[in-house]
């Protein structure tokens, strides 16, 4: 068969080579079947067996979820057990069999494709979402009906396999956590979507944004993901197999000569020391994280403690999870970043309108300031577990100082209510904020006379910067980290932040890419939090490198006109200093 090669963007490094698993095909296409009088009761009942084979399958797999995951991540299963028992739906397929005289799969099929137009023009937020469970469990359905082969499971997948998908949800990448999965590409997304960000907490090679991925490659096709260069190569040559599986023992040569660096400082020839923390998706990274060595952790996004369920977390269950965290990484410091939904992240459990314009809409700090009971029970867990270690606060998408204020006098209530229980706290947790919107780091001086650290969040700071949705794959040419309105915000927040004698990090993926890091560096960063799979890499930078070249580098691409130039600039300059770090197998 032809070599066919996709272009996407490239969102996980590394390289994967192995049979694609097509994911969320929508399709229910089944041929229709006519059956005789007789065979109704035959067709009813295997509808009626399907049902139950499939409800036994689905409690098969939350109890494996729950009790791999801790039980947090098993309730979504609750809301597919709803749709198998949704009487509506099952009468009307018993009913269509009879009154039409079809196979069992080709009534089921038609009524579940007519259940899913109907919940997708609903109103109503929280009804509408229930399309992927109707989706996920139709397609379970048909499968046991049809008596295809067992449908592939993440859970009971024996063979290695890459996820091609036109997107990703939270949920799909959550139930992907240490499954047979090397690899993901998807049609849709961009360089800091969830898809790509979870990809590097998986530690999974993957390309986003390749529009029509789904449609080229079929199950059980022969793929390579060039998650270096945004590549899938569809039914390789020889030659293309051959070449990447040298490019693949090139990676792992050029991983390998960083183990040496994991106990020893970020510092540059010249005796600048910075922090290199580590970005935390789900507490299940802690133990490749300790292995790794890191500074503590700037960022712990903690809405994926939400999603996935059917119901909210509740403070027992959070203040465990955290002092769980806080306790692994002590004595370093763990940065707690308060809920930070909507976007491209959304929670099930509550019924939150979607906004036309996610991104800037009721998101994040928004969002809590706005339901104080869902903002409280977190701050209540975050501030009892830090007893327990050292926990930082931190506030997400923060506009300006009011909100700010409006955040702390929340805090302060939660404070007194635990006071007045008797209820133990670290009364001196430092409290923060990113700066991912540009009013913000606009007003930064103001800011840090109140905050005690900031982050610096460039997967949105550029987003809002530039007008350029950090999703859409039709604009992510002009997604430019690099872009001298970014470098300057940037540049504005870190010198406000020093002026006022804070910490100033940066936690978006910016700081994780060689180019972008050195140009951080001489900018004067304090922090850089990223994925653990960077951070070795990045250490070796800050190692390789002296400030004084970093700073003049800084100053030079802060007079450049242009992201392309900035970007060019910062290249030649790593090529001179430290050539072997240009890309993630040092070529
Ligand atoms: C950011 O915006 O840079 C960030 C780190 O937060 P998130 O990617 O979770 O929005
Ligand atoms: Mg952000």
């Amino acid at each position: 068969m032809q070599e066919i090669v996709l272009k996407g963007i490239p969102a996980a490094p590394g390289i994967a080579a192995g049979h694609a698993f097509i994911l969320e095909k929508q399709d229910f296409v089944v041929p229709p079947r006519a059956i005789m009088e007789k065979e109704i009761p035959i067709e009813i009942a295997r509808f009626e067996e399907a049902l139950i084979k499939t409800r036994e399958e689905i409690l098969d797999i939350q109890k494996k979820v729950m009790a791999e995951i801790k039980g947090q991540h098993g309730q979504i299963f609750d809301a597919h057990l709803l749709v198998l028992e949704d009487r509506t739906l099952i009468e009307e397929v018993i009913k269509r069999i009879r009154s039409e005289k079809l196979s069992a799969e080709y009534t089921f099929a038609e009524v579940i494709k007519k259940h899913i137009k109907i919940f997708s023009n609903i109103e109503d937020e929280y009804l509408r979402e229930r399309v992927n469970d109707i989706i996920d469990v139709g397609r379970r359905v048909l499968k046991n009906l049809m008596d295809e082969d067992k449908m592939h499971e993440f859970e009971t997948l024996s063979e290695q396999l890459i996820i091609i998908s036109h997107d990703l949800s939270p949920s799909n990448t959550v139930s992907m956590y240490n499954k047979n999965i090397i690899g993901f590409a998807t049609d849709s997304g961009g360089k800091t979507s969830h898809t790509a960000i979870m990809a590097k907490s998986l530690g999974v090679p993957a390309v986003v944004g390749l529009k029509d991925a789904t449609l080229r490659i079929h199950n059980q096709d022969y793929v390579i993901v060039d998650g270096r260069k945004g590549l899938i190569i569809v039914h390789p040559s020889e030659e293309t197999r051959k070449y990447y599986r040298t490019a693949q023992n090139r990676i792992v040569e050029y991983r390998g000569q960083f183990q040496e660096l994991k106990n020893l400082p970020a510092e540059t020839t010249d005796g600048r020391h910075v922090t290199i923390l580590a970005n935390l998706e789900l507490p299940e990274e802690i133990p490749n994280l300790l292995k790794i060595g890191t500074d503590g952790i700037g960022l712990y996004r903690t809405e994926y403690f939400y999603m996935n369920r059917v119901d909210l977390p509740s403070e027992e269950e959070q203040f465990e999870a955290y002092k769980q965290v806080a306790q692994a990484m002590a004595p370093h410091e763990v940065t707690i970043r308060t809920l930070d939904l909507g976007g491209d992240k959304f929670i099930s459990s509550l019924q939150i309108p979607r906004d036309m314009y996610p991104f800037l809409g009721w998101r994040a700090i928004r969002f809590c300031l706005a339901r104080p009971d869902i903002f409280k029970t977190q701050l209540r867990a975050i501030l009892r577990a830090s007893v327990y270690g050292k926990i930082r606060l931190m506030y997400p998408m923060i506009a300006g100082v009011g909100e700010f204020r409006q955040a702390t006098a929340i805090l302060n209530e939660v404070k007194y209510n635990l006071k007045e229980e008797n209820i133990a706290f670290d009364e001196k947790v430092p409290v923060g904020l990113m700066i991912e919107v540009p009013s913000a780091a606009m007003t930064a001086d103001l800011l840090a006379k109140e905050a005690a650290f900031f982050s610096i969040g460039t997967n949105d700071l550029i987003q809002y910067t530039l007008a350029v949705d950090r999703v859409n794959e039709q604009t992510a040419d002009l997604y430019e980290p690099g872009h001298p309105a970014v470098l300057r915000l940037i540049k504005m927040t870190i010198d406000a932040a020093h002026k006022a004698n804070i910490k100033v990090g940066l936690c978006g993926e910016m700081a994780s890419e060689p180019i972008l890091a050195l140009i951080l560096l001489g900018l004067n960063l304090d922090d850089f939090s990223m994925s653990p799979s960077s951070i070795l890499q990045i250490k070796k930078l800050i190692r390789s490198v002296s400030f004084k070249d970093a700073q003049e580098l800084a100053n030079r691409v802060l007079q450049l006109s242009t992201g392309q130039e900035v970007e060019e600039s910062a290249r030649a300059k790593l090529k001179e200093l430290a050539p072997q770090l240009l890309s993630s197998d040092g070529r």
